[in-house]
């Protein structure tokens, strides 16, 4: 009896394989559980989820990313010290990579359309047999995305004094097609980003192509910006 109440006090036997994330299979780092109760590294869910509104175990819906667990996140860190610095390090450190890679100029297809899509906003646009040529080079070699933006749009505020040739649009997903009967194609899409112009449009093997980059306004809402 006395022996026992000198044992010293442990929270929890933990073992490391159950606190494994099941996407990148390494201990979970910034902990997010479901409503189904499942629990995920915060970027490994949100890459999910942007593929899937759904549970990668369960497939139970998950309509917002959850908050994080805070108890779990405090669990793993006074468990596996060690192994939870070098988690958080690694995932700071692609959070870094990635952030980057969104920040450099990209070529892009540019598909002229008058109505310009938010990030996250689906829709459709009808491609008529003129545009067979670019929906083939967008989908071989560009995998499905491409930027929409109208013709007129200007961004003044945007730095650098770019003002005559940028404008911002919205790169977007190609995320279903069906052939119509009169040879037209309604394509499914998803918007992912903002984009501007770097420069003018050019154009390769047939294809208007426009240089991009992230455009990062805050909440700047379109009109305001059409103004
Ligand atoms: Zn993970
Ligand atoms: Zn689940």
């Amino acid at each position: 009896m006395g022996d026992l109440m000198n044992e010293p006090t442990r929270a929890l036997d933990t073992n490391f394989s159950d606190f494994e994330c099941t996407l990148c299979l390494k201990l979970l780092c910034i902990p997010v559980t479901t409503y189904c109760g499942h629990s995920f590294c915060e970027p490994c869910l949100k890459e999910a989820v942007l593929h899937k509104k759904t549970c990668p175990v369960c497939r139970s819906p998950v309509e917002v990313l959850p908050a994080r667990s805070v108890v779990l996140s405090q669990l793993l860190q006074c468990s596996f010290p060690q192994q939870y610095g070098a988690r958080q390090l690694e995932v700071e450190q692609a959070l870094q990579i990635a952030s980057e890679a969104a920040r450099l100029p990209r070529d892009l297809p540019l598909y002229i359309y008058p109505e310009v899509f938010l990030p996250e906003q689906a829709g459709w646009v009808r491609m008529q047999q003129q545009d067979a040529a670019f929906l083939e080079y967008v989908t071989t070699r560009k995998s499905g995305h491409f930027v929409m933006m109208s013709a007129e749009v200007k961004s003044p505020e945007t730095e650098g004094g770019r003002t005559e040739s940028t404008r911002v649009g919205a790169e977007v997903e190609i995320t279903g097609r069906s052939p119509q009967a009169d040879g037209s194609v309604v394509v499914d899409i998803k918007a992912c980003r903002r984009v501007a112009t770097e420069s003018d449009p050019t154009e390769e093997d047939g294809v208007l192509m426009a240089k991009v980059r992230a455009f990062l306004d805050g909440a700047q809402p379109l009109d305001s910006a059409r103004l």
